[in-house]
Protein backbone atom coordinates (compact mmCIF):
# COMPACT_ATOMS: atom_id res chain seq x y z
CA UNK A 1 0.00 0.00 0.00
CA UNK A 2 1.67 3.25 -0.96
CA UNK A 3 1.51 5.61 1.57
CA UNK A 4 0.16 8.76 0.38
CA UNK A 5 2.18 11.65 1.63
CA UNK A 6 0.00 14.67 1.61
CA UNK A 7 1.30 18.05 2.06
CA UNK A 8 -0.30 20.76 2.59
CA UNK A 9 0.85 24.86 1.57
CA UNK A 10 0.53 27.17 4.62
CA UNK A 11 1.66 31.05 4.99
CA UNK A 12 2.77 32.34 8.10
CA UNK A 13 1.38 35.23 9.23
CA UNK A 14 2.62 37.80 11.55
CA UNK A 15 0.17 38.13 14.50
CA UNK A 16 0.66 41.80 14.75
CA UNK A 17 1.28 43.48 11.69
CA UNK A 18 -0.92 40.72 9.63
CA UNK A 19 2.44 40.68 6.75
CA UNK A 20 3.09 37.10 5.03
CA UNK A 21 6.23 36.58 5.66
CA UNK A 22 6.91 32.67 5.75
CA UNK A 23 5.74 29.72 3.71
CA UNK A 24 6.31 26.18 4.61
CA UNK A 25 5.09 23.13 4.24
CA UNK A 26 3.15 20.89 6.29
CA UNK A 27 2.23 17.04 6.62
CA UNK A 28 -1.03 16.23 6.76
CA UNK A 29 -0.32 13.44 9.22
CA UNK A 30 1.17 15.95 11.61
CA UNK A 31 -1.71 18.34 10.86
CA UNK A 32 -4.28 16.75 12.89
CA UNK A 33 -8.03 19.20 12.63
CA UNK A 34 -7.80 22.25 14.46
CA UNK A 35 -4.07 22.31 15.34
CA UNK A 36 -2.77 25.47 13.66
CA UNK A 37 1.04 26.12 13.47
CA UNK A 38 2.25 29.01 15.69
CA UNK A 39 5.61 29.47 15.64
CA UNK A 40 7.81 32.29 16.84
CA UNK A 41 9.65 34.12 13.74
CA UNK A 42 11.41 37.19 12.74
CA UNK A 43 9.19 40.01 11.28
CA UNK A 44 11.27 42.17 9.13
CA UNK A 45 8.50 44.89 9.71
CA UNK A 46 7.84 44.13 13.20
CA UNK A 47 11.55 43.89 13.58
CA UNK A 48 11.36 41.57 16.05
CA UNK A 49 10.17 37.74 17.17
CA UNK A 50 6.82 37.68 16.90
CA UNK A 51 3.66 35.22 16.92
CA UNK A 52 3.40 33.29 13.57
CA UNK A 53 0.10 32.11 12.83
CA UNK A 54 -1.03 29.83 9.85
CA UNK A 55 -3.09 31.40 7.31
CA UNK A 56 -4.88 28.51 4.84
CA UNK A 57 -4.15 29.75 1.06
ZN1 LIG B 1 4.99 41.81 11.93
Amino acid sequence: MAAKRKKVFVKLKCETCKDVNYFTRKSKILTSEGTKLNLKKFCASCRKHVKHAESKK
